[in-house]
Order: structure tokens, then C-alpha cells, then sequence
């Protein structure tokens, strides 16, 4: 049986002498693992079709369940990631961002769609990536089921300004007195109410201000987020907010 779909390589890894195995987010299947024969000998015409980052038409030979790429025609490479280091961890973030909210044979096409275009952003940011990211990380919490919702406190209705908590079981803000999520500054929440409107053009309140602390903060609130709901281990966020 043949398969060909559009898919962006999440992970690869090494095996035998010149084989690599990537793992790949495709619309319909959701994540599959596919073997790569010879893709890592001198001049193997596939190569580009075996590293991460890479989306391209695939089609996979697939027998008794498991799948080998046969074939690989390049959409888009994200080269420009490789040469800046606050890119590469931000998209790195994008691909284990997916891993952990994607499953063999669960339908990802939202998912991969948001991925490709978080990446292009990524690659073409002027400065540092974090806008991009950050609307990528709201859209994937949000498409896994787990909606960040900005708006007046979740306990008391009350407006909110300065300090605020947020709860990590709802994915909801309250006012600093109000509940005991965790602690997040005016300026994250900001951040955070300026990528939903850039997204969805409406949210609760008006003007918010993105700053880039702001943004590099709730980064930070989003994947501790995403590592609450999926004990994704998220290393490559990690390193990006360690620069
Ligand atoms: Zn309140």
C-alpha cells in the first residue's frame, strides 16, 4: 500500500549504518514513524527529506503497519532556523510542541497547518521569535482542548488589572486575590491578550501592549501550561528561555 501526504519531521534518529527513522506529523494519520533506507551515505538524493524541520510531500510504502519513505518532494526547508539560535530553539519548540499534542491516527491537519506557518514566522522574524511562537503555542494548547482564556476573573467576574494568577487546570486568569494559580505579572497577560487579538481579532479589554519580556513570560507560563496537561519534557522551550 502507498501513502502520500504532506508531512513535517517532527524528530529523527539514527539506526543501522546509514538509516535514519523520522518521525512525521501528516493531516490525516496524525504522527507515524517512517524509515529512511540510505539517507545518510554521501549524496543520498533524500537526505534533505530526513531532518527535522523539513515539509514535504511524502509518499510511504506502508507493509504490516510500518511505514518507509520511497519518495519526497520538498515544500519548504526552514534552512533560515540553522543560523540563529534563538530561531532554532523556538521552532525546535514548535516540533515537540506537536509531538506532545499529536497521536498515531489522530487527524492533525490544524495542527500541522499552524506548525508550518509558526515555523515560517519563526524563520523570518525580525529580531526575536517569541511573537510568533507564542500565537503557536495558544493555537496548539487550544486545538488540544486546553483554550488559554483571557478575559475578566474566572472566580469573582471582576475586571483585572495589574497582577493576576493563572490557574493551570482551566487555563483561566483570576485576580491576585481571587483563586491559587500561579502568580503572572500584568505584562504576561498582556502578551498574551495581544496574540489572541492579533489571532482572532477580539479579546476582553482593549489595547493591550506586547512587550518582548512580556511575551518571553508567557513563553514561559504557556509551556509549564502544556507541560502540566501532557508531561511533555518541552527541552528545546527550555533552552530557548535560557539564552
Ligand atoms: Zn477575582
Amino acid at each position: 500500500m502507498e501513502y502520500k501526504a504532506d508531512a513535517l519531521v517532527l524528530r529523527a534518529a539514527d539506526y543501522g549504518e546509514n538509516d535514519r527513522m523520522v518521525t512525521l506529523l501528516t493531516a490525516g494519520r496524525g504522527k507515524i514513524g517512517a524509515g529512511m533506507k540510505g539517507v545518510r551515505k554521501a549524496g543520498a538524493k533524500l537526505n534533505f527529506a530526513s531532518q527535522p524541520f523539513c515539509f514535504a510531500e511524502y509518499v510511504l510504502a506502508e507493509r504490516g503497519g510500518r511505514y518507509t519513505v520511497t519518495q519526497a518532494a520538498l515544500h519548504e526547508g526552514f534552512y533560515g532556523l540553522r543560523l540563529d539560535l534563538a530561531k532554532f530553539y523556538a521552532g525546535a519548540g514548535v516540533l515537540e510542541t506537536c509531538d506532545a499534542f499529536s497521536a498515531e491516527g489522530m487527524p492533525c491537519g490544524e495542527l500541522l497547518v499552524s506548525a508550518v506557518e509558526a515555523l515560517s514566522g519563526i524563520e523570518t522574524a525580525n529580531g526575536a521569535p517569541m511573537s510568533a511562537l507564542l500565537s503557536f503555542l495558544l493555537r496548539a494548547v487550544e486545538l488540544a482542548g486546553y483554550p488559554v482564556t483571557a478575559g475578566d476573573c474566572a472566580v469573582c467576574g471582576g475586571k483585572m488589572a495589574g497582577r493576576r494568577r493563572f490557574d493551570m487546570a482551566s487555563g483561566r486568569f483570576t485576580c491576585a486575590g481571587c483563586g491559587n494559580g500561579v502568580p503572572v505579572s500584568g505584562v504576561t497577560y498582556d502578551a498574551i491578550c495581544a496574540a489572541v487579538e492579533r489571532r482572532t481579532g477580539r479579546c476582553e479589554g482593549e489595547g493591550h501592549p506586547s512587550c518582548l519580556d512580556g511575551e518571553t513570560r508567557a513563553v514561559r507560563l504557556l509551556k509549564a501550561y502544556i507541560a502540566y496537561h501532557t508531561d511533555a519534557e518541552l527541552t528545546a522551550l527550555t533552552d530557548l528561555l535560557s539564552l
